[in-house]
């Protein structure tokens, strides 16, 4: 068996065409969408995250603010940038890049962040909302996943899905929005004894370790739907240095239903969900003057 591609890129690109013109749309009715960024220190991957969601909202008709601080800055600055943010009415989204430097308490910050503008959807009282299945921004990875599931009308009610890793802004919410789809989900980690033994009984395998190429054939059911999360660059080889996900792939495509490459996969639908989050909280925004006005 050869598996269907799941094509992100693709469906990003869909996506972000109906949000760039609906946000097209706010701004004729005088509201433009817009993300706040702040990046903390100078570590170079967060940088190259910030600098293509950037341009993505740029792309899509959504004004982008980036604020950038210096490693060893005081957490009180960041902390009063935040709240001036969270009072500006024309911003509409707020975004730290995580990780922060070890000065900061990386909770308390997100926790500053107004919940109405938590575009990542890290906020305590987003991710509890998200686990009582109400509405809420929902973390821009997990939901990136469920609608590459949906573009591929996977049958999520039922089916045994397996989640590889248990971050609060991967592994945790993904397993959330699973469960909330009907989904009968099984969450695994580091400490997971014979983690085989629950791969290969998933209908629906999602790998977010962080490990290059991890996930061997052999740890997945014939036919599953797999969805590589990761994002490494090949250690060794002579690939050395390329992007690879967690998951084999050349050898995982002859024995899954679907699965997702890397590059090209869950990443590109990752930016596009924070898009359309900024998106929706700017549509509030709007109604929220036309009710007031
Ligand atoms: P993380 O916070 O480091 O979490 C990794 C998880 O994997 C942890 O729960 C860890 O278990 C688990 N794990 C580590 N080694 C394992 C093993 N041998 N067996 C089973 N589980 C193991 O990472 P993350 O932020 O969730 O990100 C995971 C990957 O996704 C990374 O490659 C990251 O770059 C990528 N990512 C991609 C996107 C995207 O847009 N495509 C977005 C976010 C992240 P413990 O909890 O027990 O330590």
């Amino acid at each position: 068996m050869t598996a269907r591609i799941i094509d992100g890129n693709a469906l990003a690109a869909e996506v972000r065409d109906q949000i760039a013109r609906d946000a097209s749309a706010l701004a004729t009715q005088g509201v433009q969408p817009c993300l706040a960024v702040v990046l903390v220190g100078d570590n170079p991957a967060s940088a190259v995250y910030v600098r293509n969601k950037v341009s993505a909202c740029e792309r899509a008709g959504i004004r982008s603010l980036r604020f950038d601080y210096p490693q060893d800055v005081d957490p009180d600055r960041v902390m009063d940038k935040l709240a001036e943010l969270n009072a500006d009415p024309a911003v509409h989204g707020i975004l730290v890049q995580l990780p922060l430097p070890p000065q900061f308490d990386e909770a308390a910050v997100l926790e500053a962040i107004d919940v109405g503008k938590d575009v990542d959807g890290f906020h305590a009282e987003s991710v509890g909302r998200l686990s009582q299945n109400r509405d809420t921004f929902i973390p821009c990875t997990p939901h990136g996943v469920m609608k590459m599931l949906e573009s591929i009308d996977v049958q999520v009610e039922g089916a045994e899905a397996v989640v590889i890793g248990r971050s609060n802004i991967v592994g945790k919410p993904m397993a959330m929005l699973l469960t909330n789809a009907g989904a009968t989900v099984t969450v695994t980690h580091s400490r997971t004894r014979d983690l085989a033994f629950h791969t290969r009984r998933a209908d629906i395998l999602v790998v977010a370790i962080g490990r290059p190429r991890f996930v061997s054939a052999d740890m997945i059911k014939p036919g599953a739907i797999v969805i590589d999360v990761g994002m490494n660059r090949v250690p060794d080889g002579p690939d050395a240095g390329k992007l690879c996900g967690d998951v084999d792939y050349a050898a995982a495509r002859e024995v899954a239903g679907a699965i997702t490459p890397v590059p090209g996969g869950v990443g590109p639908m990752t930016i596009t969900m924070l898009l359309q989050n900024t998106l929706i909280s700017a549509q509030r925004a709007l109604a929220a003057k036309r009710g007031g006005a």
